[in-house]
């Protein structure tokens, strides 16, 4: 079956990269993207100094814009109100997750306008 080792041979030669997740081509590679994407993941990235930060964040495959705003010194329900106000703010819609709240669009400088005002410290972080 001399044919067979050839044609290995051939595949691993000419597919070139091996992803080391799953050790397949990275061609024929079905790793999740490594691009992060998880908005939770990012908050641990940031000190709890009491300090907001508002980020921009494209999210998903069509790369809708958000607006994120990370590290809100407020429990659940307090937190809810606060994003209810920043969308009424921005009139836009958003939500609230993992203790982050997004807001559909970019409005960054609006939410950041708005937190100083109710007189939490924040700022822009990230791009
Ligand atoms: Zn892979």
């Amino acid at each position: 079956m001399k044919a067979v080792k050839n044609s290995r041979l051939v595949y691993s030669t000419a597919t070139g990269r091996i992803c080391p997740q799953c050790g397949r081509p990275v061609a024929a590679c079905t790793c999740p993207s490594k691009k992060k994407s998880k908005a939770g993941k990012q908050t641990a990235a940031y000190p709890k100094d009491g300090t907001i930060r508002i980020q921009r964040e494209i999210k998903g495959r069509k790369g809708k814009t958000v607006t994120a705003i990370f590290g809100v010194p407020l429990a659940d329900k307090e937190l809810q109100q606060f994003a209810k106000t920043l969308k009424q703010r921005c009139g836009a819609g958003g939500s609230v997750k993992d203790g982050v709240i997004i807001i559909q669009g970019d409005h960054r400088q609006t939410v950041l306008t708005e937190i100083k005002k109710q007189g939490y410290s924040a700022k822009l972080a990230g791009g």
